[in-house]
């Protein structure tokens, strides 16, 4: 099969988050079950200069408000996964991807869009026939579109159909309506039945409305987000497409995640050794009182309301009465930032607060920390507490989403534990989790037991690529039954 694989951002070259993740690791998936699997990004600054890339010499044009945008193409790889990047200077070589400090780029619905665009002008220059198009979030979201209106009769694209994924329903991508007429789209788009959207125009619409099939990254998000509470709105848009909707959960690749391979203080499952070293370090690293016994409780999170944050800062004086250290690594919201590094001065050896989008102290902190704290408000799938298992740094997460999925209480299931979970979106429910994590903590041979059984489970990419391969096909059947 051939597939193009679309994606604003794919580990290792861009990343804010565990799209980029996902992106680095299922192509390879696929490819290896025997297919073609292409990448598409954008150029952003700093990339070709980071990683090697070379000109390939083609250049990408589209129409974009009556002018001609043009990209130059660059060839790179993971692993042997061919990566093209489409560098037009305006949209794409600026800090940041989608964004700076104050906030969105005005034109974000201008580049993505131009990248959807530009992506199905490179297949023709690579003459490469996508059998299915993969697209992600509302970045992505234009590409369905273009290929029912602008290339609905074009013969180059005649077998191509499209799976899109929302690895995150918060982000919708709003614009005005004017947006379409930028693309030369016809204005009937700005319809209920198009990508209309409470009086904006959203691009993830377009993405759920126009592709084939579309799918999210936990069976427990797909349903959630066909409810009120979780829809963001969507719910009744996807209700009405509940037969097309699937939820596939995310792998880990197990190679980026090992903690045989840390650079300093390795362990494995037989040998935790490794563990306390990387423990004392990181407590000396960020100034925390160096102590074997007291639990590490560690978080590795982007600053976002949906991560949990108001449940911590209302249980925070109840959470530093505990025996227990707490370290934070995150980035984003800046108000966040500043009330953690205020709370960080009033308890210098037992809180610490890191910042910015570090990978290699994420590592440590996965590495380093007892506990991994998710106390998330809703989580599509959520990569960090699978790669803090692998680490044996056991999860205490809120029951929602990916995290419901894939983390096991004791009061669920003792003999396959893997963390501790709570409901409620409340302070009180996630101090009485905290807690019982806290009782287990203190029976250490208890706890290395499960520690064990969590680093020995194996969330690979293989079953996802392999579910991906059949929601393909089955988006082929509907496209040409869509045609007929
Ligand atoms: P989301 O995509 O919603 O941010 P996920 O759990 O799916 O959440 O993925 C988050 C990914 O980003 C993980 O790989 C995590 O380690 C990484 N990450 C989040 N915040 C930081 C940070 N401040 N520094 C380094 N890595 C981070």
């Amino acid at each position: 099969m051939k597939i193009l694989f679309l994606s604003s951002e794919v580990a290792p070259f861009a990343k804010t988050g565990g799209l980029a993740d996902v992106a680095g690791a299922l192509p390879k998936a696929l490819q290896k079950l025997g297919h073609d699997v292409r990448i598409v990004m954008p150029a952003y600054r700093g990339v070709t200069q980071r990683f090697p890339f070379v000109v390939t010499g083609m250049t990408v044009q589209v129409t974009i408000g009556g002018f001609i945008e043009q990209a130059d193409v660059l060839q790179g790889a993971v692993a042997s996964v061919p990566v093209y990047l489409l560098d037009h200077q305006d949209y794409f070589n600026r800090d940041g991807l989608y964004g700076a400090v104050a906030g969105d780029f005005p034109d974000n619905a201008e580049r993505f869009g131009f990248f959807c665009h530009a992506a199905l002008e490179l297949c023709k220059w690579l003459d490469f026939v996508p059998d299915v198009i993969h697209g992600n979030d509302w970045q992505c979201g234009l590409l369905p579109v273009f290929l029912q209106t602008t290339y609905r009769t074009d013969p180059f694209f005649t077998k191509t159909c499209t799976l899109f994924t929302i690895h995150n329903l918060g982000y919708q991508g709003h614009f005005p309506p004017e947006i379409l007429h930028l693309f030369g789209l016809p204005a009937k788009l700005n319809d209920l039945d198009g990508l209309e959207f409470y009086g904006s125009i959203s691009l993830l619409k377009g993405g759920v409305v126009f592709s084939d099939v579309v799918t999210t990254v936990s069976d427990t998000y797909c349903r959630e987000i066909q409810t009120p509470e979780y829809g963001y709105g969507f719910d009744g848009i996807l209700r009405a497409r509940h037969n097309r909707l699937f939820g596939v959960l995310n792998g880990l690749d197990p190679d980026d995640w090992d903690p045989q391979r840390l650079p300093d203080h390795p362990f494995n499952a037989a040998d935790l050794a490794g563990k306390a070293a990387g423990k004392a370090a990181l407590q000396r690293e960020l100034g925390l009182a160096i102590d074997a016994e007291i639990p590490l409780l560690v978080m590795v999170s982007r600053l976002d309301r949906q991560k949990g944050f108001e449940l911590i800062e209302e249980a925070w004086d109840e959470l530093m009465a505990l025996p227990i250290q707490f370290a934070l690594l995150g980035s984003g919201n800046r108000e966040l930032e500043a009330r953690f590094a205020a709370r960080a001065r009033r308890h210098p050896r037992r809180f610490a607060l890191a910042t910015g989008f570090n990978e290699d102290l994420s590592r440590r902190f996965y590495a380093g920390g007892d506990l991994f704290l998710m106390p998330s408000l809703y989580e599509p799938c959520g990569l960090s507490q699978l790669i803090a298992l692998r680490y044996g740094t056991l999860p205490v997460v809120r029951r929602t989403g990916g995290l419901a999925d894939t983390i096991v209480d004791p009061l669920q299931d003792a003999a396959y534990a893997n963390g501790f979970s709570f409901l409620p979106y409340t302070a009180p429910a996630l101090l009485a989790c905290l807690t019982r994590a806290l009782a287990h903590f203190s029976v250490q041979k208890e706890w290395q037991t499960m520690m064990r059984y969590a680093m020995g489970q194996e969330f690979t990419w293989q079953i996802a690529a392999h579910r991906y391969l059949e929601l393909y096909r089955l988006a082929g059947e509907v496209n040409r039954g869509n045609r007929k």
